[in-house]
């Protein structure tokens, strides 16, 4: 380390704090518009507009409404979009994950229509479309229920390189099954989406911080639970083996989620292995802030910001939060 360890009086950190253009002339860290990425769950139908009771702000939309939102966040300066879909039929092979006429398929096809400059990355998984709501295929037998690891992959590869052939930017597999990343590599590599890049939630704990997604996907599993496939809260070293083993797949960029309750994994990652880093702030922290603000215990601006320099701080290069655009409307107002 390299690091002034002068003494007082010579030295005084006070100086430095004396004034706005002083303090953001030695600010470490900042946040950006460029660095944000808007979730969206799309749903089919038109003028659809179904508000999810613990995500305030957050609401299921059809294509049309879903493209105005899109396009009044991009306009704020939101560069990118996730999306997540719920069809209308769900059944044990999860078809709509990978049905070219699906409704992510749909919605990517209409937002690179109206908005070609708009990065759009499609959430993969299969949980969303199958009736169990698992996000591999099931089997059961009299010792249970499992997930299967191995026949899933196929599953998840076709529904990413469905995307990509609707246009995505970017597939992000959330899934959690062993060897995801390289199926779906292989998969897109095969169709000829060689540039079409990965950001893999490489480190995905089983969080109670996912409840209310569960709503606004409508995917909560409706037996057992996931942690035979998401992480333990427990575990960092493992986190680390599984963002390693993501890399060596061929993903470009990483994820941790969730953001708050994992700064020490972030930091982790992103010293570890330098690559593009993302933060995927979730429905529970969204509705936390939204809440105490609504009582008016907090403000939400600020902790809003603070709690994305955070990430920010802790390692985070992208920010993907339901609060996209109000904070880049926020940072506009600067
Ligand atoms: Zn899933």
């Amino acid at each position: 380390m390299t690091y002034n360890s002068g003494q007082f009086p010579a030295t005084r950190l006070r100086r430095l704090r004396q004034s706005p253009a002083l303090r953001r002339l030695v600010c470490e860290t900042r946040l950006s518009a460029a660095q944000l990425v808007l979730p969206f769950f799309a749903r089919a139908g038109r003028k659809v507009r179904r508000a999810i009771s613990a995500m305030p702000g957050v609401f299921q939309l059809s294509p049309d409404e879903l493209l105005k939102d899109a396009a009044r966040a991009h306009e704020l300066g939101v560069p990118a979009v996730l999306l997540f879909g719920i069809p209308d039929q769900k059944d044990t092979r999860a078809t709509g994950a990978y049905a070219s006429n699906g409704v992510v398929q749909r919605v990517v096809r209409l937002l690179k229509r109206e908005l070609p400059e708009l990065l759009v990355i499609t959430d993969v998984c299969l949980c969303e479309y199958m009736s169990h709501g698992h996000c591999g295929i099931v089997q059961k037998d009299k010792r249970g229920a499992r997930i299967l690891n191995d026949p899933t992959l196929k599953l998840l590869a076709q529904t990413a390189t469905s995307h990509a052939e609707a246009g995505a930017d970017m597939v992000a597999p959330s899934d959690m099954m062993d060897g995801r990343v390289a199926a779906i590599r292989q998969s897109l590599d095969r169709a000829g989406f060689t540039d079409t890049p990965i950001m893999s939630y490489a480190a995905k704990f089983a969080s109670a911080y996912y409840g209310p997604f569960r709503e606004a996907a409508e995917s909560a599993p409706k037996f057992g639970d996931r942690r035979s496939y998401q992480m333990d809260a427990a575990n960092a070293s493992e986190a680390l083996r599984e963002v390693a083993l993501d890399i060596q797949e061929g993903a470009d960029i990483v994820m941790v989620k969730p953001a708050l309750a994992y700064l020490d994994i972030l930091h982790r990652v992103k010293t570890e292995f330098g690559l593009p880093t993302a933060a995927y702030s979730v429905s529970a922290e969204h509705a936390m802030i939204k809440a105490a603000a609504a009582n008016g215990w907090i403000d939400e601006r600020a902790v809003t910001l603070e709690t994305l320099l955070a990430m920010r701080r802790a390692g985070a290069d992208i920010l993907i939060t339901y609060a996209a655009a109000d904070v880049a409307g926020w940072l506009k107002e600067g």
